[in-house]
């Protein structure tokens, strides 16, 4: 999409304020992207998972709501406004057929990252973590990949 396109879209994104003190950017992009070793256990399969009669998923709302954005550190958007941009698309937002989100992990608001739906086969510790991460919390995510780098 367009710059401009997309400007004008993200205007009516309203960013939450947040309620401790504003992480620093390279916390919210570790933290982000420490979630590519998280297995979710999304049976994706076909057309969907199958958690979901929708083939976009939870991905469904991606498009009216930009990308969850409203929870991403505005910090992180505005430095990143070209690729966000670039990859929003006016029909599917960042989902794309057969290749799921285009947007890279470290890209992606905590509402992405924290959801899941399978909790029966995921890991405790990863639940945990994304628990934190759900509630902004990255001082306990910093700790829990530090914690994770010395197992
Ligand atoms: S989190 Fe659940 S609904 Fe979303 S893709 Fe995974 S299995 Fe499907
Ligand atoms: S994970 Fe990606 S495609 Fe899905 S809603 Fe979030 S930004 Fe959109």
């Amino acid at each position: 999409m367009q710059l401009k396109a997309f400007l004008n879209k993200l205007s009516k994104v309203e960013f939450e304020r947040s309620r401790t003190s504003p992480p620093v950017e390279s916390a919210v992009l570790k933290c982000h992207e420490f979630t590519e070793k998280i297995d979710y256990h999304c049976n994706i399969k076909g057309r969907g998972c199958f958690q979901s009669s929708n083939s976009r998923c939870c991905c469904d709302g991606c498009r009216h709501s930009v990308g969850f954005l409203k929870d991403m550190s505005p910090e992180v958007v505005l430095k990143n406004l070209s690729t966000y941009a670039e990859l929003f698309n006016s029909k599917t937002g960042y989902w794309r057929e057969n290749e799921g989100c285009v947007l890279p992990r470290k890209l992606r608001s905590r509402t992405c990252l924290h959801y899941h739906c399978n909790f029966k086969d995921m890991k405790p510790e990863d639940k945990m973590y994304l628990s934190f991460l759900k509630d902004g919390n990255y001082a306990a995510c910093l700790q829990y990949i530090y914690w994770a780098d010395k197992k």
